[in-house]
């Protein structure tokens, strides 16, 4: 089974993130890391290839040059190669243009199973693995909280507002994970130095078809008209108890209308 996962480096999750209002873009100078819940879609996949004997597993990332961090990561873990989307016409890209590149570079390896996280953790749009799934024609789970492979069927538990539902689809199939699906391994010293050697290859737009295809205005789905920075946080409201800490608190939160 040809397994490939999709990773994706964002701005430290921890960090203080910001958009640029001139580019209206995210602020990537700073600390980058791959996705924490892209490196437990990789720990899944290869739980699958433990699981189904002969089976790959594929990174594949787009991203700027940093973003090949993310892939030595997956391979350090563990994963066998790499695909690294690297073209400046994509700088800026949305939803909708990540996933005509990614979708191109995946169909051009035929990959049985197309692992990716149910939401990256800077867009938060969630719209990338079902746009895969749309322009790949392959069935669709997403934000499974369990992943199992039999023969050519794939299942899992997909997670629903009031608990979960058990859902399966034949392969080849795209399904995203949650971050309950797994506790991702840490690389080891020795999965570090295999990684360095490991294949990691990087492609252009031209390589995945025409260009014209998938970057410009003509080929995204949203245009950022304005940015606005987020006001910094008001100080809370701090409640000393001096015996009368219960009203305070009621008073405040009946002011706040949460009462
Ligand atoms: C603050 C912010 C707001 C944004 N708002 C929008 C918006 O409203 N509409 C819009 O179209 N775009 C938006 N974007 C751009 C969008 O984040 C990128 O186009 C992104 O590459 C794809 O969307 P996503 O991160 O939301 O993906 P999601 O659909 O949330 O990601 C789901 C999974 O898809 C995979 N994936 C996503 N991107 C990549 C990648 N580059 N490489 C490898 N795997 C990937 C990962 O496995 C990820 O876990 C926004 C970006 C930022 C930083």
């Amino acid at each position: 089974m040809k397994i490939a996962v999709l990773v994706k480096e964002v701005p430290d999750t921890w960090g203080d993130r910001q958009l640029d209002p001139q580019t209206k873009r995210v602020v990537r100078a700073g600390d980058n890391v791959t996705d924490e819940i892209n490196e437990k879609a990789v720990e899944a996949a290869l739980l699958l290839r433990e699981s189904v004997p002969g089976s790959t597993v594929t990174t594949v990332t787009m991203g700027p040059k940093s973003a090949r961090e993310a892939v030595r990561r997956s391979l350090a873990m563990g994963a066998d190669n790499g695909i690294h989307i690297l073209d400046d016409r994509l700088v800026g890209s949305d939803a909708v243009q990540t996933s005509a590149a990614i979708a191109a570079a995946l169909a051009l390896g035929s990959f049985d199973l197309v692992i990716a996280g149910n939401e990256s953790t800077d867009g938060r749009t969630a719209a990338v693995p079902a746009m895969l799934a749309e322009r790949l024609g392959l069935s669709q789970l997403t934000f499974l909280r369990t992943l199992a492979v039999e023969g050519d069927t794939v299942t899992g538990e997909r997670m629903t507002g009031t608990g979960y539902l058990e859902v399966s689809a034949k392969l080849p199939a795209v399904v995203s994970v949650t971050e309950q699906i797994a506790e991702a391994r840490f690389p080891s010293f020795k999965g570090i130095m295999a990684a360095k050697k490991k294949p990691l290859e990087t492609v252009d737009l031209n390589e995945l078809g025409s260009p014209d295809d998938f970057a410009g205005a003509e080929n995204s789905g949203s245009v950022v008209t304005s940015v606005t920075v987020r006001p910094p946080r008001a100080a809370g409201t701090i409640i000393r108890d001096d015996g009368t800490a219960a009203t305070q608190l009621a008073d405040y939160l009946a002011s706040a209308k949460l009462l």
